[in-house]
């Protein structure tokens, strides 16, 4: 718990931390011994918006952190601990309106984000290599991709403003095409080919098995309110920092 606080008392770990949580909705999840406790939404601009939490809540127990995958336009909100629950209610309606296109600056962002997601510690080396060929496929694009370790899957993830129905296809075809396991391919019985189809496409076999972890989860992709571990924040199991490593 020591290392635990450092990290966390530490001032470049938490302006690193603050910038990645601006014009994010960020979250924390507090692991207690028995049960976990969701602080939602939290405004966090300023390294200072971090400690007000941190000393606030967050001092005394593991936690993981994670913002919003989609850039939002965060309203002024409540502050402090006990107006999270107004602060949640303001926060929905925003998103409500801009789900049925009433309010459309609400979300200003939207990453391409690919998580390759682990079982076991020992999936991690296959995780990896998936991860660097899914970096390597998105640089021939043309795309400025970032590798990340959460210390235990991976995320590859382009910062931007996407749509999520073109994340989720271009990240299915370029899966299908360079041999990445997702949560929507299957292997073949007959032939061993991984793909995504009704049947195999090079054998004709309709008799399949679904791809277990390690793979990209393309479900992920696709959810516009999907939240993801924020970068440099530790894993609550591993005690470990999410580092970029290309
Ligand atoms: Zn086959």
């Amino acid at each position: 718990m020591n290392a635990w606080r450092d990290y966390y008392t530490n001032p470049e770990n938490i302006e690193k931390i603050a910038k990645f949580c601006r014009y994010r909705e960020v979250v924390a999840i507090k692991r207690l011994k028995d049960r976990n406790v969701t602080l939602r939404p939290l405004k966090i601009f300023k390294p200072e918006h971090f400690e007000y939490w941190f000393n606030r809540t967050l001092k005394d127990c593991l936690f993981d952190l994670y913002i919003s995958n989609a850039s939002v336009k965060l309203p002024p909100l409540p502050p402090g601990l006990s107006n999270l629950e107004e602060a949640r209610r303001i926060v929905n309606e925003k998103w409500r309106k801009y789900l049925q296109q009433e309010e459309t600056d609400f979300v200003t962002g939207f990453d391409l984000f690919a998580d390759i997601d682990i079982d076991a510690m020992e999936q991690r080396d296959d995780a990896r290599r998936y991860a660097l060929k899914l970096w390597e496929e998105l640089r021939k694009l043309k795309l400025k991709p970032q590798l990340w370790d959460t210390s235990r899957g991976f995320h590859v993830i382009v910062l931007g403003r996407f749509d999520p129905m073109d994340c989720f296809a271009l990240l299915r075809d370029i899966c299908n095409k360079a041999k990445i396991p997702t949560s929507m391919s299957r292997i073949c019985e007959r032939c061993g080919n991984l793909y995504i189809a009704d049947k195999c496409p090079e054998c004709g076999s309709t008799k399949c098995k679904v791809a277990e972890k390690p793979r990209v989860d393309l479900a992920v992709s696709l959810d516009i309110r999907r939240i993801r571990r924020c970068p440099y924040s530790l894993h609550s199991k591993t005690h470990k920092p999410m580092v970029r490593i290309c």
